[in-house]
């Protein structure tokens, strides 16, 4: 099967946990030291199979590297890592998982080859925001719960406050319409990224 690794942990010697994102499942697994080697990074995606263990965690074997075009490129792959690790700490405690999740990895990495990596991740957030039922439309502010007008002020989780409410980042109401509109971050400048960028950065 596939899987995206999120998460290395060194354990005993040179023995790893490995956390893998499959399609349906997360799965925590048990890597020996040894036999033969295999790039185990976060962030790349795998080709694997799984020996079950009644009483321990499932070992890892037959690992297969599936390349990126764009792996060597080290401000891609630095950003990706950052995010896998904001996903990884998002998804640690659950099992069963939606296949959305799989999708949307695989869906960024193709986009990642012509785009803006950041930009990528932004509308990645958006789409995670939309599928958990957490992306608040009505501009109410949450600190206030007045209505919020022109200027939207995002924090954490991209909630929206008055720009005097809470600290956050301060866009146009018309932009971030738009882009919850289309899912799609275009009308943005690159400041505007970097902003909305600071923010998923501070946690899913
Ligand atoms: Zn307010």
């Amino acid at each position: 099967m596939q899987g995206f690794i999120l998460h290395t942990q060194k354990v005993k010697d040179e023995d790893l946990i490995v956390s893998i994102l499959s399609p349906k499942r997360f799965i925590k697994t048990y890597r020996f030291y040894g036999v033969r080697h295999s790039s185990i990074l976060n962030g790349y995606k795998i080709d694997f199979s799984l020996d079950e263990h009644p009483n321990f965690l499932p070992r890892l074997k037959d690992v297969l590297h599936l390349n990126f075009s764009w792996i060597m490129h080290r401000e891609k792959m630095f950003i990706w890592q950052e995010f896998i690790r904001l996903l990884f700490n998002h998804l640690k405690d659950t099992e069963v998982i939606e296949e959305f999740y799989f999708l949307l990895l695989e869906e960024c990495v193709k986009r990642f080859e012509k785009q803006n990596p950041k930009r990528v991740i932004v509308d990645a957030y958006l789409k995670i925001l939309e599928f958990e039922g957490r992306l608040f439309r009505d501009f109410i502010c949450f600190s206030c719960e007045e209505k919020i007008q022109n200027q939207i002020t995002l924090i954490r989780a991209f909630l929206p406050s008055h720009n005097h409410c809470a600290l956050g980042y301060e866009f146009e109401e018309k932009k971030i319409k738009y882009f919850y509109e289309n899912q799609n971050s275009r009308i943005f400048n690159d400041e505007e990224i970097q902003n909305l960028y600071n923010l998923i950065k501070e946690g899913l």
